[in-house]
Parts: C-alpha cells; sequence; structure tokens
C-alpha cells in the first residue's frame, strides 16, 4: 500500500480504493457527525485512572493512563459498556473489587453529563445553532450522498435514545432511513449487526457500503465486508486538521481515506464516487 494526497487534507491509504457508486453509507455519531459529546475521553480516562489507582497498584499513574488510553480507543466505537466491562476486569486483575459495569457507566455518564450539559440545554433553547455543534462541513456531506441516491444510516455505541434525542437537536434525523444505538441489553445491538442487516435487508454486497467514522470498531467491520472505511481523525476540540492518534489508530483498523474533517466535500465525494480522475 502506497499513501497519496488527493488534497493536502485527504490522504488515500490504500492505493487499490475501489470508487463508484455507494448505494449505502454508514455513519458513526459521535466524533464522525456530533461534536456534542466533545471531550468524553478526557471524561473517561480520568476516572477509570482514578479507579484503577484506588486499587493500591504499584504502577505508576502515567502507566495506569497509557494503559487505560489504549484499551478506551480500542473499544470507541463499540457500546461503553464494553469499555466498563474492560475496567471491571483491570480492576480484578489489581485484587480490586468491581463494581458492575453498568454502575461504572452510569458514574461516567453522570460526570460526562456536566461537561456537555450547557452545550444541549443552548442548542435546545435556540442559543446556539446545530452547526455549532457538528463536524464541519457535515450538512454538506450528507447533502452530497443523498443527492447521488445513496441511503444513510447512523450507527452509534451510545445508548439509542441519546443518539434520537441529539440527532434531532442537530437537524441530522431526516437525513437518515435508520437510526441505530446501544441497547440495555448490550447483546442486541453492534454495529457489526447493523452491517449486516443493511447488506441483508438490501440484498447487497460490502463492496456498495461506505463508512465514516471516527472509531477503531466501525471502520474495522466494514473493511472485514470489503466495503469503503473513511477514517474521520477529527481533531473535535480545534475542528480543523487532523488528530494524530485518531489518524494512526483508524489506519490500523483499515481505513482507505483519512480526512480531517468535511471541509473538502466538492472534492472528495465526487472523487469516491469515480466522477472525477
Ligand atoms: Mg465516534
Amino acid at each position: 500500500m502506497t499513501q497519496t494526497q488527493l488534497t493536502p487534507n485527504i490522504e488515500i491509504i490504500n492505493a487499490n480504493l475501489r470508487r463508484g457508486h455507494f448505494k449505502h453509507a454508514v455513519f458513526d455519531f459521535d466524533g464522525t457527525i456530533s461534536l456534542i459529546r466533545e471531550g468524553w475521553q478526557d471524561v473517561m480516562i480520568p476516572m477509570m485512572v482514578e479507579i484503577l489507582m484506588a486499587t493500591g497498584t504499584d504502577e505508576s499513574e502515567q502507566e495506569i493512563h497509557d494503559l487505560v488510553k489504549l484499551f478506551v480507543t480500542d473499544l470507541t466505537g463499540k457500546q461503553t459498556i464494553y469499555q466498563m466491562i474492560r475496567l471491571a476486569e483491570e480492576v480484578e486483575k489489581r485484587g480490586g473489587t468491581p463494581k458492575e459495569p453498568v454502575d461504572y457507566k452510569w458514574q461516567y455518564l453522570d460526570l460526562l453529563n456536566e461537561r456537555i450539559k450547557d452545550r444541549l440545554d443552548a442548542l435546545k433553547s435556540g442559543s446556539s445553532e446545530p452547526i455549532d455543534w457538528v463536524v464541519p462541513g457535515s450538512y454538506d456531506l450528507l447533502n452530497a450522498l443523498k443527492d447521488r441516491g445513496t441511503r444513510l444510516y447512523l450507527a452509534s455505541g451510545t445508548d439509542e435514545k441519546f443518539v434520537f434525542e441529539e440527532a434531532e437537536l442537530l437537524k441530522t434525523t431526516e437525513y437518515f432511513d435508520g437510526i441505530y444505538g446501544a441497547q440495555d441489553d448490550y447483546k442486541k445491538f453492534s454495529k457489526k449487526m447493523v452491517i449486516e442487516r443493511i447488506l441483508r435487508e438490501n440484498e447487497v454486497s460490502g463492496e456498495e457500503l461506505i463508512t465514516f467514522g471516527d472509531g477503531y470498531v466501525e471502520i474495522e467491520n466494514t473493511h472485514d465486508v470489503g466495503g469503503v472505511g473513511i477514517g474521520v481523525a477529527t481533531d473535535e476540540k480545534n475542528r480543523v486538521g487532523v488528530d494524530d492518534w485518531k489518524r494512526s489508530r483508524l489506519i490500523k483498523a483499515g481505513a482507505d481515506v483519512i480526512i480531517p474533517e468535511y471541509r473538502e466535500t466538492a472534492v472528495l465525494v465526487p472523487y469516491l464516487y469515480g466522477e472525477t480522475e
């Protein structure tokens, strides 16, 4: 595989990238469309480090931090509960008595809610606009795909009720033919299941699928069925340029293309759809 640049910001990782019409497109939500939960890692990681340090482990705080960052990142895109299941295992490994993963999940969601409450309130009251809380260029991209007759789906590891609410606040609901999120019974949902269902119900092969995601999981799942995975290495804080950590994880997961956000939709989409050289 050789790497080439389509533009200074769009990196083609897979030299054999298959271009053409895509009938179905799957989107991750947080970090891929929505920025409402921006900074969730800065809530989850310190919480887990604190819990693991409290086991009395002789590892340094830096070592624990690195370990946590790695497993949190690798599980990004899966439902939150999987990160908490892993936390419980790590507590146990260090001789601690873990809480139930679901209790850790609620502890985390309470902390995260503190961080995002003002954002949700501002969107609800109209003091901020949906465009303030989406990855730049999101509406252009969704419109460009819809205009080409591609059916769009949202699949998120966040609890479904939050995804419905936040998709609505960002005025994105109408774009999607299906919106899927995490269920209380976590075995009933996975992005893999969503992808398989789309392919099965529409009797299409993975080659007609394109996925946009900032997480390891959706890119890997797409790669596994032969679809094209666009790694959205958004720097969620600065909203411009590539986040290097995300980029390297996404490439490892099998991303075919790396983009920072959707500011160059007018170049990217015609290229992907084989309309330009
Ligand atoms: Mg994401």
